[in-house]
């Protein structure tokens, strides 16, 4: 399932979170009218398999926004609602209460994303987010008890964050059992208070690395959850790798955190073996990931004794590695 995505930029929004120009992130910077989301969606309909997409207003602080307005863009979705899989929003999560849920139920909303960031109440002043850890947790209950489909979003390195506060937010996310969680490593955008912090020396933001090893930690918390991550790192967009300024953003970020766990892997068991030619097998799609940019693991590997191949092996499922010593044939160990 993917989405026929309609931006909604900073409307709604009580004030600028530290990290926050949507006008960059979404590059668009215009009020989106009933109009555009007509056009949006008519456009999508085009597309063959519009059927299993859902229309996704995201963002801005949706229900923050004048209830009027809410109306325009829901009734205008809402005309296409049986062609689609579902009407998804993201906001904040001082914005949701009973009522709000009542009226997003009769427009034919079917999951909701909060935008929680952390789970740290030091770090959410600190962005100015103008929300608490137990707003997140109030309204993460409303949404699953009025039987929409929850979703949460964390971001790592913001000023005032540690790798241990993000592992905590990412437990806290697990016992509010939403169905998917999205991960941000911070970009430093141009025009927003972390960009001033940075400047003024203040701030430190993530490396690219650093984000890597901590999303490497963070994702089994959530897949040994069976939460699905939709989202890890800022969507490729040539608008934010022009106007970042600093921090961990990668267009393939997703593939550098598998290839590190891939690495991470099989250097566990080969460390026990001795050095020489092994055959690399991995499950089927991952061969590239088991490989690592730039071919950056089988060099790794090389320069720690190992001379490697990599194959595709159907059978083998997620994550796991087979490593067959070439000289005897031996298949050593699985992981
Ligand atoms: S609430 Fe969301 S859209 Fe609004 S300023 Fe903060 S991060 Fe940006």
């Amino acid at each position: 399932m993917s989405n026929v995505a309609i931006f909604v930029p900073h409307i709604g929004c009580p004030a600028r979170c530290s990290f926050c120009n949507q006008h960059i992130i979404s590059g668009q910077g215009q009020r989106v009218s009933a109009a555009d989301v007509r056009r949006i969606l008519d456009t999508a309909l085009e597309n063959e398999r519009h059927a299993e997409n859902q229309i996704a207003f995201f963002g801005g602080s949706f229900t923050a926004m004048e209830r009027e307005y809410i109306k325009e863009l829901l009734d205008a979705a809402a005309a296409y609602r049986k062609s689609f899989a579902g009407i998804r929003i993201s906001t904040r999560p001082d914005a949701i209460d009973e009522e709000m849920l009542t009226f997003l139920k009769a427009y034919g909303v079917t999951a909701i994303e909060l935008g929680a960031q952390s789970m740290d109440d030091e770090v959410l002043r600190l962005n100015r987010r103008g929300h608490t850890a137990e707003d997140v947790e109030r309204a993460s209950r409303l949404i699953r008890a009025g039987g929409f489909e929850l979703g949460l979003q964390m971001m790592t390195g913001l000023y005032g964050d540690t790798p241990e506060k993000a592992v905590d937010t990412a437990k806290r996310f697990v016992a509010l059992n939403p169905q998917t969680v999205r991960i941000y490593p911070t970009v430093v955008l141009e025009g927003t208070e972390l960009d001033r912090l940075y400047k003024a020396g203040a701030y430190t933001p993530q490396t690219v690395e650093q984000a890597v090893e901590l999303c490497v930690r963070l994702i089994p918390i959530f897949e040994d959850a069976g939460i699905r991550i939709i989202r890890l790192g800022l969507h490729a967009s040539e608008d934010v790798g022009g106007k970042k300024t600093a921090g961990a953003y990668h267009p393939a970020f997703r593939e550098l955190c598998m290839a590190r766990i891939y690495y991470d892997n099989a250097l566990s068991v080969l460390e026990g073996l001795p050095e020489g030619a092994y055959t690399l097998a991995v499950g089927s799609g991952h061969v590239s990931q088991m490989t690592g940019q730039k071919k950056e693991n089988i060099k790794k590997l090389a320069a720690a004794g190992y001379a490697v191949r990599i194959r595709e092996d159907s059978r083998l499922p997620a994550y796991r590695v087979k490593i067959i010593n070439e000289g005897t044939g031996n298949q050593t160990q699985c992981i």
